[in-house]
């Protein structure tokens, strides 16, 4: 049986380990939760949200263990994993406050002789497999729509992320009945298995490499799949934007979670007139901050999740360096830490054959470009493979607007205002999946819908 080791990645020591599910496990987990499916659907919807909330009650009384194993085991800086901690549960709570209302059947036609009523039945069983960048709420943002609209779920968690998944595990199955919610453990293999299960939808959050690889593991059963993958969002600043007002939101899109966050601001395109100013404020928000282990409480930059992640990074970096890119601040791991740190960066002289612009760059490097038409920022904008966030900064609020329609990205936000929230989809365009999480969208994305057409 194999095993697989957490390491914090502050110190690079090993924390624990778990044993790997074996294909056995994973077909068992898979068959239990088929078991389950019948008595959680008839349990109904208002049913299933009594004894969710007894779950997230149980989450909130676990908060700070919670947040001292995302800590230790992923890197995220403490007073950052109990904000994600309350991120997290601020959204299970909205979709249990709303379920009821967005799984409600809708009546299309009535008269004397006929009425038509569409309902929201759930899919049976999902596979949901999610990474380790928010280990608490990536549970959430997958599972939690997927269990109140009636699903059982086989969940897999990341292998960096084990200890935390087990953690869910202990909660949830300490409210939920037995094979309502099963956990696998283990890396992209376990994974692969899992979507070869007996499974009616498969739900991913990752990379785009992984998603394009569960559709083409899918196709041949038709299997239904939501897939939120990579990004790169463009951040475009005109000319008229304050930089003062708006400087903490560029620099927390990008570098918050060590910039290992989907939808960060991931490449900086600036109006020409303006690249000063902004390249000194962010270059001295930097020197403000603290780099450390991520479970001080005094630490505002911790490590990357792991040792891979920074390899991948300096690689991305020595290819832009290469290619010419010159370094304004940062670009190298940070001396006298032991851990899988790097230094918050800055690139200029940026072209579009360097791969971080071309690739998703996950941690806290940011290129930056300039423009001098509104025309050249939105072609810059779009040159990407990827559509998941935008950021535009401007006072202009009609330009705002204009520029926002053309954009290929699924969120786009003005200025320190955030498309983040619970009233929203989170969704993407292009190589970002399309895949649509929370309210009314994530409710149908996780649902099947029947007409039923009955005689009067
Ligand atoms: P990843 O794709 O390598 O792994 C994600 C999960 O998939 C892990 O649990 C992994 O074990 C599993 N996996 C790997 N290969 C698999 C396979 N062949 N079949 C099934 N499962 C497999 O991604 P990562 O490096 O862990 O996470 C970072 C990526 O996640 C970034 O691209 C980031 O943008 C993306 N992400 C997207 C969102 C979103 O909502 N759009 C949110 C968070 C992270």
């Amino acid at each position: 049986m194999s095993k697989i080791q957490s390491i914090n990645p502050s110190t690079n020591q090993a924390i624990d380990e778990l044993e790997a599910s074996t294909p056995e496990d994973i077909k068992a987990k898979a068959k239990a939760a088929h078991a389950a499916k019948k008595a959680w659907r008839e349990l109904g919807v208002a049913g299933r949200i009594e004894l969710l909330r007894k779950v997230s009650a149980k989450f909130a009384e676990n908060k700070e263990r919670f947040a001292k194993l995302e800590a230790e085991e992923m890197g995220m800086p403490i007073k950052e994993a109990l904000e994600d901690f309350d991120f997290g549960l601020d959204y299970l709570n909205s979709y249990l406050d709303t379920g009821e209302k967005h799984l409600k059947s809708v009546v299309t036609l009535e008269n004397d002789d006929e009425r038509h009523e569409v309902f929201k039945e759930p899919f049976g069983v999902v596979a949901c497999i999610v990474p380790w960048n928010f280990p608490f709420a990536n549970w959430v943002w997958q599972c939690g729509q997927n269990l109140i609209a009636g699903n059982t779920v086989v969940f897999k968690h990341s292998e960096e992320t084990q200890l935390c998944g087990k953690l869910i595990e202990e909660i949830v199955n300490s409210v939920l009945p037995e094979g309502v919610f099963n956990e696998v453990y283990g890396d992209g293999s376990v994974g692969e298995q899992l979507v070869n299960q007996d499974v009616n939808l498969v739900c991913f959050t990752g990379s785009s490499a992984t998603g394009i690889k569960i559709r083409q593991a899918v196709a041949s059963r038709l299997l239904p799949t939501c897939l939120e993958l990579g990004g790169s969002a463009p951040g475009i600043i005109f000319e008229d934007a304050d930089i003062e007002e708006v400087a903490g939101t560029i620099f927390t899109a990008r570098f918050m979670a060590c910039g290992q966050m989907c939808d960060a601001l991931k490449r900086l395109i600036v109006h020409e007139g303006k690249v000063d100013e902004v390249t000194a404020k962010l270059t001295n928000l930097i020197k403000e901050k603290k780099i450390g282990d991520a479970s001080d409480s005094q630490t505002d930059f911790g490590p990357l999740v792991a040792e891979r992640q920074l390899k991948l990074l300096e690689e991305q970096v020595a290819d832009a360096v290469s290619k010419g890119a010159k370094v304004l601040i940062g670009g190298k791991k940070p001396e006298g830490l032991e851990g899988a740190y790097y230094e918050p960066t800055l690139l200029t002289n940026i072209t579009n054959d360097m791969r971080v612009w071309q690739e998703e760059v996950f941690g806290p490097v940011l290129p930056i470009v300039t423009f001098t038409s509104e025309e050249e920022a939105i072609e810059k904008a779009n040159d990407t493979k990827y559509g998941l966030g935008a950021y535009i900064f401007t006072a202009d609020n009609e330009r705002f607007i204009r520029v926002a329609h053309q954009l290929e990205s699924g969120m786009v936000s003005q200025n320190t205002l955030s498309y983040i929230n619970t009233c929203n989809p989170f969704t993407g365009y292009k190589m970002s999946g399309g895949g649509r999480e929370h309210a009314q969208f994530g409710f149908d994305d996780v649902t099947q819908i029947k007409v039923i057409a009955r005689a009067k």
